[in-house]
């Protein structure tokens, strides 16, 4: 099938005409953000990368879970009860659709988070293979590629003329396509642009990596301090990162009522692991760089037989000191 470029703007009406969300990339004070639109007019389709990931529709930044009131017989409790719309992706990235197996999995885990299935249950994500990259995507050096379909429920990859060759990769894919059948067409005879493929890094390996991490005595390494000592905790590589979960519940109340929220955390603040004794496991900045390392590298991947990292470089991008994870990569590799 053909997805026309002119196409896609009637594609946005169909979905939200009936109550549905439809999230793209578009252009926000001079940088690429996905953001839910109300016209195509709106979409921006030259672009390596959105400046944020798209968890942000499954995985608010804030939002309420509860609502609480006191009153003379005791305390009424709310429990907010979420339906999510239909929510459209457009324009994913293949590095960022391959984050949602990840994502899934901690949600579902040891308690099933509704907050978010409910979210990922009502979202189709359509995907576009990447034309154009820049030096941070290492991908392909974490076994993914723009070719990847991870996560993605419909896959484009651009025609030379600027038109879209359409695959469906779930059957959520399929009944979308069936749904809206009327802005897909017959493919005919066309010619796809070539994908930006990012150089594998030759000096990381993953597997390598995971085998250092996962031994005890490496934990107390003066590696870490090495390659980490810089990060000064800011917390941005979190917030952007595709994959990066952790969330704080917080009480925000007056004297009779309020509201329990469930907010994005960062496990690179100091008062992440802060115990209410005073003491803190994670006591120097390296050690919560290691935290967030070892996570991606150790950790899922031997609980959930996922990476935590899909190599789409935000953390390199946005890091105000240029920690770069692939330079840490690169270092533990050359680790026997
Ligand atoms: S760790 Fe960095 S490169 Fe890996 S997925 Fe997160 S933001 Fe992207
Ligand atoms: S963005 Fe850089 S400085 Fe900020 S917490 Fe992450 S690694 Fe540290």
């Amino acid at each position: 099938m053909i997805l026309r470029r002119d196409n896609i703007k009637r594609l946005v009406e169909l979905v939200t005409s009936t109550g549905g969300v439809f999230v793209a990339p578009v252009v926000d004070t001079r940088q690429v953000v996905y953001r839910a639109i109300g016209s195509g007019e709106e979409i921006e389709l030259n672009y390596i990368l959105p400046r944020n990931s798209f968890k942000e529709f499954l995985f608010p930044q804030t939002e309420v879970i509860a609502r609480f009131s006191m009153n003379k017989g005791g305390v009424d409790l709310e429990n907010m009860d979420i339906t999510p719309p239909d929510t459209v992706i457009f324009g994913a990235r293949p590095c960022d659709t391959a984050s949602l197996p990840s994502m899934r999995a901690v949600f579902t885990w040891d308690y099933i988070d509704e907050f978010y299935t409910r979210r990922e249950e009502r979202i189709t994500v359509i995907s576009i293979g990447c034309t154009q990259g820049d030096d941070d995507c290492f991908c392909t050096t974490v076994g993914l590629s723009p070719e990847s379909r991870k996560g993605a429920d419909i896959y484009l990859l651009e025609t030379e003329q600027g038109d879209f060759v359409v695959e469906s990769v779930t059957d959520r894919g399929r009944d979308f396509i069936q749904r809206y059948e009327e802005v897909f067409e017959q493919r005919g005879d066309v010619k796809t642009k070539a994908l930006f493929m990012p150089e594998r890094i030759d000096g990381i390996d993953v597997e390598r990596i995971k085998g250092w991490l996962s031994k005890k005595e490496n934990y107390q390494s003066p590696l870490w301090a090495e390659l980490a000592r810089k990060c000064i905790g800011c917390g941005a590589c979190t917030f952007t990162c595709p994959t990066c979960h952790c969330f704080d519940i917080m009480d925000e109340a007056g004297l009779l009522e309020g509201e329990r929220r469930k907010n994005w955390d960062s496990c690179q603040f100091d008062f992440f692991t802060l115990h209410a004794s005073g003491h803190n496991p994670r006591d120097t900045q390296f050690k919560r760089w290691r935290n967030r390392f070892m996570c991606k590298f150790n950790f899922y991947p031997n609980k959930f037989s996922s990476r935590g990292c899909v190599g789409c470089g935000r953390c390199i991008r946005v890091c105000p000191v240029r920690l770069d994870i692939t330079e840490v990569m690169e270092g533990i590799s050359k680790e026997q």
